[in-house]
């Protein structure tokens, strides 16, 4: 069963924590030193005692692996952990490397001490994982020369170097690899206090003026993602420019976000239908994520990576051994009357 509903794309998209052509001035909001990453107190406390340990011994960082949703900070914060550390950051991505030969190139390239950041490391090709193991345990590869009996081996040392992993399902990463990483840190979406202080850091890179209530206006919508508080403050500027005096208040942040259809939680339509699909048709739940996946005709993955974290968190929906259900706060969202569903009557 597949269901097309007639949503405006463009807003659908205004929410999405995957980064967005528009998100390209990003670079410039980018927090540098451990100090200005605002946030995820845990992952920092952690970092920082790890950066101390490896400077006073003069040492490489230990592998790192980041996990968490998209759009919370994970290539900022190994672009961090480079600059605190002050070595040089070469930048890839799982599905970048197409052959064994691009892995030995970028590996072989490095020089003592830099950082190797693997973004989506769970879509790197298994076979290619193998090179990689020898690389982080022992810094040698071993490279096969021609085939059949006449092949051979030639063994090749590395630089010392840190490989920096980050990925948005840690579940899907091979176990050895995983064992790998010394350093394992989850980053967790941020509170809307935390993305206000986001918020009125990026106003003022941007000569923004805004007042704290019209930061918290932007910062409470933005799904506890700074990628998309960023993006909200931008169009929320223009909208600002074009229809007040170019400052941001709670008036004008609220207005500007009702114009952009993101409602009072930041929820967007991928969101609602999701929520309203499992109403609709299963009753309120529970129901599997293919199948719903299906119902509202978007990729499974990206249902569960991008758009469930934020709706559990917030209390929208649950998850079950059965499959998803959504609670009374998603009805009442929604305008709808809540009859209790099978799931929460437990
Ligand atoms: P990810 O790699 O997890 O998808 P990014 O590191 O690209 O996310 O972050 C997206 C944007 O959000 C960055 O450009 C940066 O401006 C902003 N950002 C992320 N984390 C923070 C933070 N802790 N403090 C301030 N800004 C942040």
């Amino acid at each position: 069963m597949s269901i097309s509903f007639s949503e405006d794309t463009e807003h659908t998209q205004l929410t999405s924590a995957i980064s967005l052509p528009e998100d390209r001035a990003e670079g410039s909001l980018r927090p540098k030193t451990l100090g200005e990453y605002i946030g995820q107190k845990k992952a920092k406390d952690n970092l920082k005692i790890f950066i101390d340990a490896a400077r006073m011994r003069n040492e490489p960082l230990d592998h790192v692996l980041l996990h968490g949703p998209p759009g919370l900070g994970k290539t900022t914060l190994a672009a961090v952990i480079a600059n605190e550390m002050n070595v040089n950051m070469r930048i890839t991505s799982g599905p970048a490397i197409e052959k064994p030969g691009d892995l030995v190139a970028l590996l072989t390239n490095l020089s003592e001490g830099d950082i190797l950041f693997v973004d989506e490391i769970h879509r790197l090709n298994r076979a290619y994982e193998e090179i990689l193991y020898p690389a982080m345990e022992d810094f040698a590869i071993d490279i096969i020369l021609g085939k059949g009996p006449s092949a051979n081996s030639i063994h090749l040392d590395l630089p010392h170097f840190t490989l920096i992993g980050a990925t948005t399902r840690s579940g899907q990463l091979t176990a050895p690899l995983r064992d790998r990483f010394g350093v394992t840190l989850r980053l967790e979406l941020y509170s809307p206090e935390e993305l206000q202080e986001i918020v009125e850091r990026s106003a003022s890179i941007l000569h923004v003026e805004i007042d704290p209530k019209g930061s918290y206006e932007i910062a409470s919508r933005s799904r506890g993602t700074p990628r998309i508080a960023n993006r909200l403050l931008r169009r929320v500027r223009d909208f600002a420019q074009v229809r007040a005096d170019g400052a941001i208040t709670r008036e004008v942040a609220d207005a500007a976000l009702l114009s952009l259809e993101v409602d009072q939680y930041g929820l967007d339509a991928i969101d609602r239908r999701m929520l309203r699909s499992i109403i609709d048709y299963y009753g309120g739940g529970p129901v599997g994520l293919d199948t719903l996946a299906a119902t509202i005709n978007e990729d499974a993955v990206t249902l569960e990576d991008v758009y469930e974290p934020y709706l559990l968190q917030n209390g929208f929906m649950t998850r079950t051994p059965r499959g998803r259900c959504v609670t009374r706060k998603a009805y009442e969202h929604l305008g709808l009357v809540f009859s209790g569903n099978e799931q929460l009557e437990f």
